[in-house]
């Protein structure tokens, strides 16, 4: 058992470096709690890949450690114990946490910041042909290797993409744009999904300039088109169709890690169920953000800007903790700034509706994702 030494300052676990959690210990190095309490964290990797810089990375603009948020200089900043594990379970009565290497924490208080995973398709064949665009290392690595491949590669390469949404959007646009700029045999990628509209939870203006940068991109969309089978390279479409693909990426939309609906907190569709305090309505001492998080007061999207609005809350809240004061509530706003980027150096931006394209709107995109950047990559410490 770790975590029961003599130290008797309460103890928070904060499980998952995601953006919360990462902008929340930013947070707390400038401002820290009251020395009663000892902070540990617990990730799987010593990096969380900031997600709004990812199409870059795939279109070939930057490095995949670019977008790296490296999480135990943050740690260090702020005397918190940087623990590379996995969470795998909670037994969140006893406040212990199972890791995946057998150890378990204690915990007076815990934050889950864990992110989320993406909607299993179930397809037939799909297992080892699809590959999830979270999480995201994994992914790249089966991207760079189709890149190397087409190295000595003869023929036209096909890639589909499932999802038209936001993501599945960017990240088609990104692939084209890197297939194009690596071969001269014209690449063909395809957007593939159940509903009648591509991106149909944007407001129209967004959809109908989504729609254009695609169309002149040449990228296929099959719309009401469901993938029914997969056999090798073979494709079944839901129409009875075939098509031959060498790539298929998943970006059905995010979906909730399985073992959350296992731990006994209450859930809504996967997701802990949070006060406006951001604290479970089962279990008041786990909290949650980001993904991981069901917001009663005002259900939420899963985007990487709600994680990063509840960070000052969590910050807040642990040195209202330390202090044994009442929390502060979270209030996020419904609508956000969204830039979207077209994979050419282009982007779109759109709130309430309005939209503005160009490439001064990919400048600012990059501007603003590398200042998030720049301020959370700390230099390492001792
Ligand atoms: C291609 C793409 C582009 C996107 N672009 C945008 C965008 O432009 N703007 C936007 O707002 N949103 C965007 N999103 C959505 C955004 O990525 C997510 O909403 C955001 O990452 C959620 O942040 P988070 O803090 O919940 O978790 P994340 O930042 O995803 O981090 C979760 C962390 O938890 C760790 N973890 C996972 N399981 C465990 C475990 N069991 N124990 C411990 N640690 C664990 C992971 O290693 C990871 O570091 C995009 C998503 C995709 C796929």
């Amino acid at each position: 058992m770790v975590g029961t030494l003599s130290d008797t300052r309460r103890h928070i676990l904060l499980a998952g470096g995601g953006h919360a959690h990462a902008v929340a210990l930013r947070l707390l190095a400038s401002k820290p709690p009251a020395p009663h309490v000892r902070l540990t964290l617990a990730s799987p990797s010593p990096y969380n890949l900031y997600s709004g810089a990812l199409p870059g990375v795939i279109a070939g603009y930057w490095p995949v450690d670019a977008i790296a948020v490296p999480l135990q200089p943050l740690c260090t900043a702020t005397g918190t114990n940087f623990i590379q594990d996995r969470v795998e379970s909670i037994s969140p009565d006893a406040r212990i946490a199972h890791l995946a290497s057998g150890k378990e924490l204690r915990f007076d208080l815990m934050s889950l910041d864990v992110g989320s995973g993406i909607r299993d398709l179930n397809i037939p064949g799909g297992s080892k042909k699809i590959v999830p665009i979270r999480p995201i290392a994994p992914f790249l690595e089966r991207w760079d290797s189709l890149l190397s491949h087409l190295e000595t590669a003869k023929t036209r390469q096909t890639v589909l993409v499932i999802g038209a949404g936001l993501a599945g959007i960017e990240v088609s646009l990104a692939l084209d744009h890197r297939l194009k700029s690596k071969r001269a045999a014209s690449p063909q990628v395809c957007l593939v999904d159940t509903a009648p509209t591509i991106a149909s939870e944007c407001a129209h203006t967004l959809r109908r300039r989504l729609s254009r940068a695609l169309q002149k991109a040449g990228i296929a969309c099959l719309l009401q088109t469901r993938i029914t089978n997969i056999s090798g390279d073979t494709v079944t479409l839901s129409s009875g169709e075939t098509v031959q693909a060498d790539f298929i990426v998943n970006c059905a939309g995010s979906a909730p890690h399985d073992w959350i609906d296992q731990t006994g907190l209450k859930t809504i569709n996967g997701r802990v169920e949070v006060d406006e305090y951001l604290r479970s309505t089962s279990h008041p001492h786990i909290w949650a953000a980001g993904d991981t998080a069901y917001f009663k007061p005002k259900p939420l999207a899963p985007a990487g800007v709600f994680a990063v609005r509840a960070a000052p809350v969590i910050a807040e809240n642990i040195r209202r903790y330390s202090k044994n004061s009442e929390p502060y509530a979270f209030r996020p706003q419904s609508d956000y700034l969204k830039l979207v980027s077209l994979g050419r150096r282009r982007a779109i931006a759109e709130k309430f509706g309005i939209t503005l394209e160009g490439g001064w709107v990919w400048n600012l995109k990059k501007s603003i994702d590398f200042s998030f950047l720049r301020q959370h990559s700390l230099p390492p410490g001792d």
